[in-house]
């Protein structure tokens, strides 16, 4: 039998193609709905990116964060408080119709929701006691790209969460900030095998409104770089403009002769955004043959194809009784499986479940029973081992830990090729055009489309994507040891990192 051609285009020659038609074939999306940008998710897709919100909800609810529901308006004048705020977000708001607006404020479809939040904010912190006071929600957030959009990595719809929190002192707020980047790292990193690297923005690449931005960047095949989740210490100007304050303790104590009876909150906010790292999980690991998914985030861990299941009259056969056997073990254990007992010759079984990414294909027929075994085909090294039929939830379930550890080490490795050092502008242009991320030294990451920041970006196209911030401490890159900026030769101040992206 001829070999299926599973893609018109293997992923190492052309990625974007490749990822195009990964959508398509592996279900995940359907473009066909004829707004720009706007996708539809089916249901394969849907249920990878629920199980990513159900370990991020789980993970924040654990560090103290309560879910909220915010309306997906927002009123102009919220917008309209923060000067830096709306420049940032004008040009990228959905605006509603007059005839949809209530009074005179015109209504956004939000771009994020920190005007939302911190209306609020404003009449629930009151005092100390409040603090701090963490919340986030689950929602889609919509913003008006203008340039060319990409399913899942560029939309004007995505799906995410939004934490935002509010601290006594600055402290606990840059702490805030550290757990925010552990946790890119917890989940993003370790749990779906997507490595980045926490970058503290130029300034002029911050969120609007914030005193300073730590991005995640990860890579694609191409080389082109993916910004993940951000997390923000947002400015006191913005939380003024807010009118945010709480009684501090010695407000409550009479005969405090303490002067400040009053405060201002710290606030920070994180943006996980789960469509966008479906993105990178489907880009990282998948194949020739279709997805290839972390065992935690497939939405079938395992396919069971039965061999020789006929009805013996009304009777089941041996191979249908032990296959609902070992269905209903593996469900007892938490384990998504399911049994694919349709007419379907079993080359085209096998072709559709690799193309959909699930880690283990089960083969039960006669011929493995009567060594009280099954045949398992794992998915990402393509290899078909037996395995005894006893205490096959816990065989699976080591098989799975040892699968994920394979596709983060894999994909780590590949990260760290991709970052190359460089020492001129000709192993910069080099190192770009190779689709590597370039470190290097550094003048100033003060000014946009200025001197060295400007070679980089305009005649480089390419991207300053900030300074190391390490998971330990907050850096703005001073204080690293840094000799002469590569691109004008004078006193360098940091090693920026930069990169080509969408
Ligand atoms: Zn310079």
């Amino acid at each position: 039998m001829a070999k299926k051609v599973t893609f018109n285009i293997s992923k190492k020659d052309n990625f974007s193609e490749w990822y195009s038609e990964i959508l398509a074939k592996a279900e995940v999306t359907d473009l066909r709905y004829g707004v720009k940008g706007f996708v539809v998710i089916r249901p394969w897709g849907t249920r990878i990116i629920d199980k990513m919100y159900k370990i991020y909800e789980s993970a924040l609810r654990c560090t103290g964060h309560e879910p909220a529901i915010f309306p997906a308006v927002i009123p102009e004048g919220n917008f309209l408080k923060e000067s830096s705020h709306v420049e940032g977000f004008a040009p990228d708001v959905f605006w509603l119709d007059k005839d949809c607006t209530s009074g005179d404020d015109r209504l956004a479809l939000r771009p994020t929701s920190e005007t939302a939040f911190y209306d609020l904010y404003g009449l629930w912190i009151r005092s100390y006691r409040d603090l701090p006071m963490k919340m986030y929600q689950r929602c889609n957030v919509f913003r008006n790209e203008t340039k060319a959009t990409r399913p899942l990595i560029r939309s004007r719809e995505f799906h995410w969460i939004e934490s935002h929190d509010a601290f006594a002192t600055k402290k606990d707020a840059e702490a805030q900030v550290q757990d925010d980047i552990r946790m890119t790292d917890e989940i993003m990193h370790k749990i779906f095998g997507v490595p980045f690297l926490p970058m503290r923005r130029p300034e002029w690449d911050k969120f609007p409104g914030a005193e300073y931005t730590v991005g995640s960047d990860s890579i694609l095949p191409d080389g082109k770089v993916i910004q993940q989740p951000s997390t923000h210490l947002i400015s006191q100007h913005f939380v003024k403009a807010f009118d945010l304050k709480f009684a501090t303790r010695a407000s409550q104590v009479p005969s405090s002769r303490a002067k400040e009876k009053t405060k201002v909150p710290w606030l920070t906010c994180y943006g996980p955004c789960m469509s966008r790292m479906l993105a990178s999980v489907i880009s990282m690991h998948g194949d020739d043959s279709g997805l290839v998914l972390p065992y935690t985030l497939a939405p079938y861990q395992v396919v069971i194809i039965p061999f020789g299941n006929d009805k013996v009259g009304s009777r089941k056969s041996e191979v249908g009784r032990v296959v609902e056997d070992v269905q209903a073990q593996l469900l007892s254990e938490y384990i998504d499986v399911k049994v694919d007992d349709s007419d379907k010759r079993p080359g085209e079984k096998f072709y559709y479940w690799e193309m959909k990414g699930v880690p283990f294909r089960m083969e039960i027929g006669e011929k493995e029973l009567e060594n009280d075994e099954v045949s398992l085909f794992i998915r990402d090294i393509r290899e078909k081992i037996s395995v005894s039929i006893r205490d096959l939830p816990e065989t699976i379930k080591n098989l799975g830990a040892e699968y994920d550890e394979r596709l983060l080490a894999r994909a780590d490795e590949d990260f760290e090729g991709r970052v190359v050092d460089c020492s001129s502008k000709e192993e910069i242009k080099r190192g770009l055009e190779d689709g590597k991320i370039c470190r290097f030294d550094f003048c100033s990451c003060e000014k946009e489309g200025a001197g060295c920041a400007e070679f980089v970006e305009k005649e480089l196209s390419a991207r300053v994507m900030g300074t190391l911030a390490s998971a330990s401490e907050v850096v703005d890159g001073r204080g690293q040891k840094v000799g002469k900026c590569v691109v004008c030769g004078k006193k360098a101040i940091a090693k920026v990192y930069a990169g080509k992206s969408y």
